[in-house]
């Protein structure tokens, strides 16, 4: 196997489901969104872990997600929570995979999908309270579950909405959150004055997680919390789930005005010893992040030197040193920075690095 690895802590993921655990006491069910791959860390073993750590739901975005969950064996409830084409509903109606439903034709669909593949298909309805992504209007909701209660083919299993700005403390931020909640409770009332059972109301993402305990309802959402990334000094604190690890291919000395690398950003500025590493940006490592990336090897951090190439990169450890060729080198995670810091500094989220990580990296898993 070559030397560049992403290894996932299952025994880390374990523990940030159990502090989210504690946290939201013992009453709302726990749904681990393993869409994109489990946010890179790949979805079979991640759903498995977290089933068995204590989560009662999966979430995904694809049907063909969903499909890989059930061959693998899974069958724990699988919310769908994105909007496949009206051709791919038969797959996810053979594989029992619950929609998330928001209008009118797209229940038609499910119910005819569902019909013909004479199943009784869980949904749960999904109300736009200030997202702007997929759901009906709050007002709406109580006609949509009319709607679904008198299909024989579907079941309203739950209603759901997802938060814009759970995220952040800010003040004005709070103030949207509690809007949203308000207008989810004002759609959940609206189902019940129809007669419906609404089901298992669900609203809270990480953010929510960590901010927002009257958004917990009967169940929670949080992804990246559970991957390990969550707000510094709050809680659950979490451990990072990922971490990038590869070995040294090749050092070698380079003197003092030689350059490293494409474009010969980088000069040596003195005689210095040159680490060669196999990975780059075809494995999902940023290239914006040339000189701008440290990495660990033993107990100190190095700085890459220069462009970050396709297949490899290079760290200067400068001119006195005992490290060899195949030491082990963490680039993120365990004891160097985390996907967080590296997002932080490219202005992006730590959900973009991991989910970034791609399929040439093999995934090792520890337990
Ligand atoms: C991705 C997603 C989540 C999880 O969000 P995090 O920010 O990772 O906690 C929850 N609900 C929905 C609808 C999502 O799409």
């Amino acid at each position: 196997m070559r030397a560049t690895k992403a290894i996932i802590h299952l025994d880390r993921l374990s523990r940030n489901i159990a502090a989210v655990r504690t946290k939201i006491g013992a009453k709302p069910l726990i749904c681990m969104p393993v869409k994109a791959d489990a946010y890179g860390h790949g979805a079979v073993p991640v759903a498995r872990a977290a089933l068995e750590a204590g989560a009662g739901y999966l979430a995904i975005a694809t049907v063909d997600e969903g499909i890989e969950l059930r061959e693998a064996g899974i069958d724990a409830p699988i919310l769908l929570l994105s909007i496949p084409l009206p051709e791919e509903l038969p797959g996810a109606a053979a594989y029992d995979l619950s929609l998330f439903i928001g209008d009118r034709e797209f229940a038609e669909a499910a119910a005819l999908a569902a019909r013909q593949a004479g199943k009784r298909l869980s949904v749960h309805l999904k109300v736009d309270t200030g997202m702007g992504r997929v759901g009906c209007p709050p007002e709406a909701a109580g006609e949509l579950a009319a709607f679904i209660a008198v299909c024989p083919s579907l079941e309203l299993a739950g209603t759901a909405t997802h938060l814009a700005v759970a995220d952040s403390p800010a003040e004005t931020d709070m103030n949207y959150t509690r809007e949203q909640l308000d207008r989810f409770r004002s759609a959940a009332e609206g189902i019940r004055r129809a007669g419906i059972d609404p089901g298992l109301l669900h609203a809270a993402n990480s953010g929510a997680v960590i901010f927002h305990e009257e958004a917990w309802f009967d169940m929670v959402r949080p992804g990246i919390i559970l991957y390990g990334y969550a707000a510094p000094g709050r809680t659950p604190e979490v451990e990072p789930v990922m971490e990038l690890t590869t070995q040294i291919a090749f050092i070698k000395r380079v003197k003092a005005g030689e350059t490293v690398s494409y474009g010969r950003t980088w000069t040596a500025p003195r005689d210095t010893m040159i680490a060669t590493l196999p990975v780059g940006y075809g494995d999902g490592l940023p290239r914006r992040l040339s000189g701008n990336l440290q990495v660990r090897i033993r107990d100190a951090l190095y700085p890459l030197a220069g462009r970050i190439c396709m297949d490899q990169c290079m760290a200067d450890l400068g001119p006195d040193t005992d490290i060899r060729r195949w030491e082990p080198v963490t680039v993120f995670g365990g004891n160097a920075p985390s996907a967080a810091d590296l997002a932080a500094r490219l202005g992006t989220i730590s959900y973009e690095i991991t989910c970034g990580i791609n399929k040439r990296v093999p995934r090792i898993y520890r337990h």
